[in-house]
């Protein structure tokens, strides 16, 4: 069974609609796929739809931005209750402060590109939440670089000098909101250096005591020895390993299917979500 467990639409910064990469994961010959836009649910329903005609198992996530200790970290939750009030209000909260980050980013590449903020705002669709890569798009609209990677190497990489930090809920609280809605919360490329500080085992130890279920150990931005790292003290406090495409369609080079996770572990999941698969049942075939 071929299990990827993280992937993104338009609903928030990947380049396709759900339905597109419902469809392109059902052809990349997966069995099951989860869509896990961040820090929005406004996929799921296109998503379902699709999973339900091409026939593949949709687990219905969210990849949420949180902080632990001033470093930005993403959280994966799997078949949560999205209508959870307290984690509605979170998201808010969020979404309000990727907003006013993405104008403060703006108005600082102002100074020296010709980018302004409708532009970049249009590019979220439908209400996305605002991330660097709508901003990174606009830059390659206006030939200020070729890419969305070059965009990040030379000019919105958190060493530079345009990068704005945002607010985001602490790393445990968002674990327990996840909980709390019924989710299943996962740690998302723990170990990716060459983003910003990582997170050392005193804090993963912390999120497990606050309930987080597993470690994204199978994913492109870990580099060898931190799987090694992290898989060791998945085992040692008892987290599940899983891994992940962190498919953005176009925006990354990352490709459907390339990390996959276990069955026995997509199982647990299933089993201790509080929404069902839907689509195809994976696990009858
Ligand atoms: P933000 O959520 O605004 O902080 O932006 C982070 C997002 O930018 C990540 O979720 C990735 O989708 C994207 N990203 C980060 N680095 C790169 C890169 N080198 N190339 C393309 N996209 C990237
Ligand atoms: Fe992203
Ligand atoms: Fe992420
Ligand atoms: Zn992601």
């Amino acid at each position: 069974m071929r299990i990827d467990l993280h992937a993104h639409s338009n609903a928030s910064d990947g380049t396709e609609p759900p339905a597109v990469v419902v469809a392109a994961a059902q052809a990349a010959g997966l069995d099951a796929v989860a869509l896990t836009d961040h820090d929005s649910a406004a996929g799921w329903e296109e998503a379902a739809q699709t999973a339900d005609a091409v026939g593949i198992a949709l687990v219905r996530g969210m990849e949420m931005s949180a902080r632990h200790l001033g470093v930005t970290v993403h959280l994966l939750s799997y078949l949560h209750d999205p209508t959870y009030p307290p984690l509605v209000a979170a998201l808010e909260r969020v979404h309000a402060a990727r907003r006013e980050r993405a104008q403060a980013m703006v108005e600082r590449l102002a100074r020296d590109y010709p980018i302004d903020w409708e532009s970049v705002a249009r590019r979220a669709a439908g209400g996305a939440p605002v991330g660097r890569p709508h901003i990174a798009d606009e830059l390659v609209a206006l030939g200020a670089v070729p890419s969305r990677s070059a965009a990040f190497e030379r000019l919105l990489h958190p060493r530079g000098p345009y990068y704005v930090r945002y607010w985001a809920v602490a790393a445990q609280d968002a674990i327990g909101l996840i909980r709390a809605a019924g989710g299943v919360p996962v740690f998302a490329h723990p170990g990716a250096t060459g983003r910003q500080r990582l997170v050392g085992d005193d804090g993963i130890v912390q999120m497990h005591d606050a309930g987080l279920f597993g470690l994204e150990v199978r994913h492109r931005d870990n580099p060898p020895e931190q799987r090694v790292r992290l898989t060791a003290l998945a085992r040692r406090l008892g987290l599940a390993v899983t891994g992940g495409s962190d498919y953005h369609g176009a925006g990354k080079a990352n490709r459907l299917g390339e990390n996959l996770t276990a069955p026995e572990v997509f199982r647990e999941i299933i089993a201790l979500g509080a929404l069902p698969l839907v689509g195809r049942a994976p696990l009858d075939g």
